[in-house]
């Protein structure tokens, strides 16, 4: 025999004893709660967050406006996310760089009107002197005022050459390009400057490879770029210096890279060098490293500019290395075919 209770069954209790009641309140009100606060936390976290990133976004909008209407001193902080860190960086040196060729650009619109202005005063002062009869037109005066000339024409043809090169045209004269022996080439554009470097004391050596190199190039394109290239190194290292011309079949350069197509010619003197802060801007039209050098000391700023047009169109590359005080050399990567 058993026991058998009946109790009545409240409908809203059901079998639920009072302290059970309440902690099913208490768990439910907590349970509110943090799910109150976690939205909050997640509604904070995610405004913090938006912020953190929409505020270097904001930042390089308006730093880039800026600089569109022509502040490239604008420069933007550094950022704690990586990847902002990194986009701001590049913003940086970007604006560093267009900073960097706007100045070049007027300094060199300078440099160019000076390189015109003395010639021509020149001229005009001689032909005054001429024909006020204080001065006679005689054989040594004449010879001054042919050299000026002489100036004047050559910056024009450099000036004309350039742009040629630049509007690409000598790219379509790929008809000019035969099969020349490198080697060859080198040793007689080496053999023509000897007298020019023998009279200033400067040592020019020529190291070719055992086997003969030879390529398809412009034979008057590669002659200007190594004409060039030896006129910097004549100018730009003091006597008894040393500038030494190397061929090499396998163009490996300064960043040890090897192209089985190309091959490397290169150019080495151990003169004055360049700035670190200048080199990037060598190839730049105008740009001498040293603006206070005069026209007996340097060009006008030209010839590497023209070099790098040439030499990309022969589809080669040019790049340079220099320590000031210590040297400079030139590699010229140019295809065998
Ligand atoms: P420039 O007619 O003034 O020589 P380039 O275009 O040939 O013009 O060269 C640009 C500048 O690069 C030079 O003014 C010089 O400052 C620097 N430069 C070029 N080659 C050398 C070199 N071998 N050694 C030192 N500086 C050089």
């Amino acid at each position: 025999m058993g026991e058998l209770f009946v109790t009545h069954l409240d409908r809203e209790r059901g079998l639920w004893k009072e302290q059970d009641l309440l902690f099913r309140e208490a768990m439910g009100a907590s349970l509110q709660w943090t799910t109150l606060l976690a939205a909050l936390l997640a509604l904070m976290l995610s405004v913090y967050f938006a912020r953190l990133l929409s505020r270097p976004l904001v930042d390089m909008a308006k730093a880039v406006k800026e600089v569109e209407l022509g502040n490239l001193a604008r420069r933007l902080p550094s950022y704690s996310i990586k990847e902002m860190e990194e986009l701001s960086g590049s913003f940086n040196s970007l604006a560093a760089h267009l900073q960097k060729l706007e100045s070049l650009r007027k300094r060199s619109t300078a440099d160019f009107s000076h390189e015109l202005r003395t010639p021509l005063t020149t001229l005009r002062s001689y032909l005054e002197a001429f024909t006020d009869g204080v001065l006679l037109a005689d054989k040594e005066n004449l010879k001054i005022l042919h050299e000026e000339v002489m100036h004047l024409s050559r910056l024009v043809s450099d000036l004309e050459e350039l742009s040629q090169a630049e509007c690409n045209l000598l790219k379509d004269q790929r008809s000019d390009c035969r099969q020349l022996n490198i080697s060859r080439f080198l040793k007689e554009k080496v053999a023509f400057f000897q007298p020019q470097f023998q009279g200033k004391d400067l040592q020019l050596e020529l190291v070719l490879p055992h086997q003969e190199l030879n390529a398809r190039l412009d034979p008057l394109a590669l002659g200007k770029i190594i004409g060039n290239l030896l006129y910097n190194a004549y100018k730009y290292t003091p006597p008894q210096g040393k500038v030494t011309v190397s061929l090499d079949g396998d163009a490996h350069g300064p960043q040890e890279r090897v192209d089985q197509d190309m091959f490397l010619i290169e150019v080495r003197d151990n003169g004055i060098g360049i700035n670190g802060e200048d080199l990037p801007y060598i190839f730049e039209r105008f740009f001498r490293a040293d603006p206070s050098r005069d026209r007996s000391s340097g060009g006008a700023g030209i010839g590497l500019a023209l070099v790098k047009e040439l030499v990309h169109a022969c589809g080669g590359d040019i790049q340079v290395q220099s320590e000031l005080g210590k040297g400079t050399t030139f590699y010229l990567y140019l295809p065998k075919t």
